[in-house]
């Protein structure tokens, strides 16, 4: 499975940061931290409520202060530095453990904590305290700052760059993810389609498993260490 290979896509999800601390979206009862999706992470809930979509982030945010990269996050982030080949980690996480690791080929598809969008003009800007609706944006004036999360509905960042490599990719790799929010979801069908090999990592069988040639069992914090060391032989 590992022979052979120049140019790898790793897709990461919530379960690579679970082991760190960060709560995953879909527990047991298929919450993030208490609240329903449809609550925190829609357009819809933004214009009706922002005060509680705008708390719920600046906790989620306050959070990261908390917490460190896990030996799965310093695994990719050493895999990112001695790899020669081609190399795009592509997060659907929104914390920033995988760059405090070390990762700079990195690519966070559904949006950042510690950034601010304008609903208004599009910029974003770097953001580290708390962010009370309204807030006014650097670039236009207009009082119009949100967190800069990819909600339900929105067109996920950077797809373009995604595909492309997904298209070069000799092996894809899906760790810590549900399979079950799209386009990250039918990822691994784009790149089975190229004839890239395609490996899960994941405390359990996901969603997606069946579409995957191998799926490994265990804690990210044992596997991607594991799979790193094969890489790098
Ligand atoms: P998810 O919560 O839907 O799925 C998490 C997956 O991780 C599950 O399949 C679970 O079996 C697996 N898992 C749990 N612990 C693990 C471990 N120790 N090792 C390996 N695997 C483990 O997460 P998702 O698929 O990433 O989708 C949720 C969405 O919610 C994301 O797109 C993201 O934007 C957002 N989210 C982000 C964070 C974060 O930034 N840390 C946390 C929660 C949710
Ligand atoms: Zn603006």
């Amino acid at each position: 499975m590992i022979k052979d290979i120049r140019n790898i896509v790793m897709l990461t999800g919530a379960g690579i940061s679970a082991e760190s601390g960060l709560a995953t979206f879909r527990g047991p009862d298929g919450l993030w931290e208490g609240h329903r999706v449809e609550d925190v992470c829609t357009p819809e809930a933004l214009a009706r409520h922002a005060e509680l979509v705008h708390r719920f982030y600046d906790e989620r945010r306050a959070k990261l202060a908390e917490v460190h990269p896990n030996a799965a996050h310093e695994a990719l982030a050493a895999l990112d530095r001695a790899w020669d080949g081609d190399l795009l980690i592509v997060t659907q996480n929104v914390d920033d453990l995988h760059e405090r690791a070390g990762a700079r080929r990195l690519l966070h598809m559904h949006g950042e904590l510690r950034s601010a969008l304008c609903a208004d003009c599009g910029k974003a800007v770097a953001w580290a305290d708390p962010l009370p609706p309204q807030s006014v944006c650097g670039g236009c004036a207009r009082p119009s700052l949100r967190p800069d999360i990819v909600f339900f509905g929105e067109m996920p960042y950077e797809m373009d760059r995604i595909d492309a490599a997904l298209r070069d990719a000799d092996l894809f790799v899906s760790i810590g993810t549900s399979g079950a929010v799209y386009p990250a979801a039918g990822f691994v069908q784009t790149a089975r389609h190229v004839g890239a090999r395609t490996l899960e990592l994941n405390l359990d069988p996901s969603a997606g498993s069946f579409y995957f040639e191998e799926s490994r069992m265990g804690p990210a914090s044992k596997l991607v260490p594991e799979l790193v060391r094969e890489l790098l032989g």
